[in-house]
């Protein structure tokens, strides 16, 4: 989980230029799906595997900058909400196990709405 640290590191540097006064839900989330744009260029017009990726500095270096964008974006997004992060992912977990329980899904990438 991300600590409450590194929370108020990312709020501080929001806070100490002014910036939440342009960060409406609205353009957080546009923010989000640029940036998650940004990740999808690294796989454009390749078929890398993680090893493939790991093995290459400088894509992952671009892939690690775009993950921090798009988490920072989603952490300003939820303080903005009065969400919880640890709650958001908790919670979502939990309904993920009852949606896919390992005997029906261990193994398959179906949908749950075809297990
Ligand atoms: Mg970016």
């Amino acid at each position: 989980m991300i600590t409450k640290e590194t929370l108020n590191r990312i709020y501080s540097f929001r806070e100490s230029r002014d910036w939440s006064k342009f960060h409406t839900p609205k353009d957080l989330s546009v923010a989000i799906s640029i940036e998650s744009a940004e990740l999808l260029q690294y796989f454009l017009w390749n078929n890398k595997n993680s090893d493939d990726i790991k093995s290459d500095f400088k894509i992952l270096e671009g892939i690690h900058e775009e993950i921090a964008d798009i988490l920072i974006y989603l952490i300003y997004l939820a303080k903005e909400l009065d969400l919880d992060m640890d709650t958001i992912l908790c919670d979502k977990v939990e309904k993920n196990s009852d949606k896919y329980p390992v005997s029906k899904c261990k193994g398959s990438c179906k949908k749950y709405t075809e297990l």
